[in-house]
C-alpha cells in the first residue's frame, strides 16, 4: 500500500541518529524543560527568523495558549476558516471564546480576502489564519486589513514549516503569533506529540512560560490565569533538532512532487489545487467534481490510499451545529465535498509518484 505519508520510511531513515538521541538524554536523566528544549527552542526561532520560540505539547495547545496569550478570554469572538480540521475550534472552545466561520477562496481554499473584509469590526478580538496545506496566506493583505482596527493576527503554520509568503519572509514570524505542530504526519514531526508558539514579542513569549506550567511565574506560585500543563519533552525535542537540520531538503522534495503531479495529472473531472510560490506541500491536495468515493475505491484497488482533508466544516460538527444551525459558507462546503489528498512525502519513489499520476488519469470517473 502506498500512504499519503509514510512515517515509516521516513524516520527509519534516522534510525540510528534516533536511537543515539534517545540514549543521550537517557544517560543526563532530565527529561523535562532541559537543554534539549531550550536549543530546540532558540535553533527553531532562528530558522523561523522570530526572537522568540515557545515550545508546548500539541499544536492545539500552541492555539489556545496562544490566544490566551494575546489576551482572548471567554466570549470573545475570533475569525476562523471552518474548513481546516477544527483546531482552532477545538482552542477557542477551550477558552470559551466564539469562533465566526469566514468563507475560503475557491481558488485556494485559503481564507477570502473578501470574506474577511466583510467580517472585520471593532467586536473582533483575534484573527486565526491557516496555512492550509502547506499554502501561505496572503499575509501582506490581512495585515493591511487588520491594522486599522487593531485586531492580532494568528497564523496557524501546523502545515506549513518553513513556507515562505510572497514578501520572501517565512511562516510563523509575519503574525503577533505563529503556531504549529509537530505531531508526527507534519513536515516537521515528532516520534509523539509536540507544538510551538514563535513570536517577535518577549511579553507574549513570557507569557506563554508561564501558561505552559500551570500559570506559574515563579515556582508553586500560580499568577496567570488559564494555566496548565503542557510542554514539550526532552526526547521529542532532541529528535526535532536533528530533524530541523533536514526539513529543507525534505520540503524541496515535497515540492518536487508537487510540480511533478501539477504538470501531469490531466483528467476531466479532477482538478488540482494550485500551490502558492512558497508552499511546502503538507498535502498535496486534488479537487474531485464528482464520484469522489469511487476514485478513492478505484485508487485503494491499486494499493494507493487517499484522504479527505477535511470532510465536515467545523460548524457542521455535532458539538456545534444546534448553534450554527443557520451559517453557510458556500466555498467551504463545496471543498469538504471535493478535496482529495493523495500520497505526498519526501521519501515518494520516482515510480511511485509516476503510478499514481497514471492511475489518476486513467480513471473512468
Ligand atoms: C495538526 C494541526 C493542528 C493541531 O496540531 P496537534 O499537534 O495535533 O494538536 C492545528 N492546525 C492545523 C492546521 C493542523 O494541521
Amino acid at each position: 500500500m502506498l500512504f499519503i505519508n509514510d512515517l515509516q520510511r521516513h524516520n527509519l531513515v534516522l534510525k540510528k541518529e534516533i536511537l543515539a538521541l534517545t540514549e543521550k538524554v537517557l544517560d543526563k536523566g532530565r527529561f523535562i524543560l532541559g537543554h534539549e528544549v531550550k536549543m530546540f527552542e532558540k535553533e527553531f526561532a532562528q530558522w523561523c527568523g522570530t526572537s522568540e520560540c515557545t515550545s508546548l505539547a500539541n499544536g492545539t495547545d500552541a492555539l489556545e495558549f496562544g490566544l490566551r496569550a494575546l489576551g482572548i478570554t471567554a466570549d470573545d469572538k475570533v475569525i476562523t476558516a471552518a474548513n481546516a480540521g477544527g483546531y482552532s475550534t477545538t482552542a477557542l472552545l477551550a477558552i470559551g471564546a466564539v469562533p465566526v466561520y469566514i468563507d475560503i477562496n475557491p481558488e485556494t481554499l485559503l481564507i477570502s480576502r473578501k470574506s474577511l473584509q466583510q467580517h472585520l469590526s471593532s467586536e473582533i478580538k483575534a484573527v486565526i489564519v491557516t496555512h492550509l496545506y502547506g499554502n501561505c496566506c496572503p499575509i501582506d493583505d490581512f495585515k493591511e486589513m487588520l491594522k486599522p482596527f487593531n485586531i492580532p493576527l494568528v497564523e496557524d503554520c501546523a502545515q506549513a514549516h518553513g513556507a515562505t509568503f510572497d514578501n520572501g519572509t517565512n511562516t510563523g514570524n509575519q503574525g503577533d503569533i505563529g503556531c504549529f505542530s509537530f505531531y508526527p504526519t507534519k513536515n516537521l514531526g515528532a516520534l509523539g506529540d509536540g507544538g510551538a508558539v514563535t513570536t517577535n514579542s518577549a511579553v507574549i513569549a513570557s507569557s506563554l512560560r508561564s501558561l505552559r506550567q500551570y500559570g506559574w511565574e515563579q515556582k508553586y506560585q500560580m499568577t496567570v490565569t488559564g494555566g496548565r500543563n503542557s510542554r514539550l519533552d526532552e526526547f521529542q525535542a532532541a529528535i526535532l533538532r536533528l530533524k530541523l537540520t533536514k526539513i529543507n531538503d525534505w520540503n524541496n522534495a515535497r515540492r518536487a512532487i508537487a510540480n511533478h503531479y501539477s504538470r501531469e495529472i490531466k483528467h476531466s473531472a479532477i482538478e488540482v489545487l494550485p500551490s502558492s510560490s512558497g508552499s511546502v506541500n503538507h498535502l498535496f491536495v486534488i479537487r474531485v467534481r464528482k464520484n469522489r468515493e469511487h476514485l478513492q475505491q478505484f485508487l485503494r484497488e491499486n494499493k494507493i490510499l487517499s484522504e479527505i482533508h477535511y470532510p465536515i466544516a467545523d460548524y457542521r460538527q455535532p458539538v456545534l451545529a444546534e448553534k450554527y444551525r443557520s451559517i453557510q459558507l458556500p466555498q467551504t462546503e463545496l471543498a469538504c465535498s471535493e478535496v482529495l489528498s493523495i500520497p505526498c512525502f519526501p521519501e515518494m519513489k520516482e515510480n511511485e509518484i509516476s503510478f499514481v499520476i497514471e492511475t489518476l488519469n486513467r480513471w473512468k470517473g
